[in-house]
């Protein structure tokens, strides 16, 4: 697909995190605590500043992390529906981009993460934590 960089994705995001993609953003410098919140369902989401995610350069009009950011942004506009479906968002105006074989992979990779954040949430809820080193 072809995107504009409109931006509007990253808007009031609530983007779910897998532990990995938080280990992936740590890598790059960041602290957790900062660019993140886990909710009581035990969901780890990229938290918003100023109504858009923290990773995103207002300035610049772009992803600090691009290259790291988590899965589901490397998926979008590929979500997960209310009704449990495989979709193109339709906010984003450059979906009809997205060929139907692009449509099949990335719907492919959200399923497979949304299964292990399913995974590692209900793992938190029973008590579950890992031992996490955190950046200097
Ligand atoms: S991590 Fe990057 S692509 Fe994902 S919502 Fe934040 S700014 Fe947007």
């Amino acid at each position: 697909m072809r995107c504009s960089n409109c931006g509007l994705c990253c808007e009031e995001t609530e983007m779910e995190l897998s532990i990995r993609d938080v280990d992936a953003l740590e890598k790059t410098g960041y602290r957790r605590e900062k660019f993140s919140v886990t909710g009581e369902d035990g969901i780890t989401r990229l938290r918003n500043v100023d109504g858009r995610c923290f990773f995103y350069d207002h300035a610049e009009k772009r992803c600090r992390v691009y290259e790291v950011r988590p899965i589901g942004c490397s998926t979008y506009p590929v979500v997960y529906s209310a009704d449990g479906e495989v979709v193109i968002d339709e906010l984003c105006p450059m979906g009809g981009t997205v060929s139907d074989q692009e449509l099949m992979e990335k719907g492919r990779i959200l399923l497979e993460l949304i299964k292990t954040i399913e995974d590692e949430g209900a793992g938190k809820h029973s008590g579950f934590q890992l031992d996490k080193k955190k950046p200097q």
